[in-house]
């Protein structure tokens, strides 16, 4: 029988692009499902975030958080700020443009990911937040 497990985490942020490895408290989840095999979500609500997968180490995560200010730079003009005046159309353009959701192959009790391959939330809005997550975690127990 199919069973599904579904997690909300939540995640301090400073905001401001910053990027985080999220991989174990995935893994955890997985662990915490009893799931064996099947399919895992991963899912940020809001307009102002992301999530994707990266090699988390330290020069990269510098290359793409400026990869993000060349392809929407803040000091920028948006059309987002002149109505609502918070400041932070780059981060909506930002976040969708990146989207808000990942589905990851589990087999085996395992993520079927590359070596060096991470889970990454990206926080693009221009303030701190707790930034919630949704893991939700489908398919066969072992057995
Ligand atoms: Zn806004």
């Amino acid at each position: 029988m199919v069973k599904v497990h579904t997690a909300q985490l939540d995640l301090p942020s400073p905001g401001d692009g910053e990027i985080q490895d999220i991989t174990p408290l995935v893994d955890r989840e997985v662990a915490a499902s009893g799931i064996h095999c099947g399919t895992v979500t991963v899912f940020v609500p809001g307009a102002t975030a992301g999530v994707t997968t990266l090699e988390f180490e330290g020069g990269l995560v510098k290359d793409f958080k400026a990869l993000w200010e060349r392809l929407a730079p803040r000091r920028s003009t948006y059309e987002h700020n002149e109505r609502w005046g918070d400041g932070n159309g780059h981060s909506h353009v930002r976040a969708s443009l990146l989207g808000p959701s990942l589905t990851i192959p589990l087999h085996s009790g395992k993520l079927i990911m590359g070596t060096w391959q991470q889970i990454v939330l990206i926080d693009f809005d221009n303030r701190p937040r707790t930034r919630r997550f949704i893991c939700q975690i489908m398919g066969l127990e072992k057995g």
